[in-house]
């Protein structure tokens, strides 16, 4: 399984940002801080935001 990069979207404030798939800590929002992802099993589990793009 390759790791990718992830353009995601916050659900509260619609800022995008780049994450990584396998990200292994708690990612928030730059913006409102709202919590993206938590680790979960060696992929990154997306907890408040929407994949807008997977980035090769
Ligand atoms: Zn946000």
């Amino acid at each position: 399984m390759t790791a990718k990069f992830l353009k995601v979207s916050c659900r509260d404030c619609s800022h995008e940002t780049v994450i990584f798939s396998r990200a292994t800590t708690s990612i928030v929002c730059g913006v409102c801080g709202s919590l993206l992802t938590n680790p979960a099993g060696g992929n990154a589990q997306l907890v408040g935001c929407n994949v807008v793009e997977t980035l090769e």
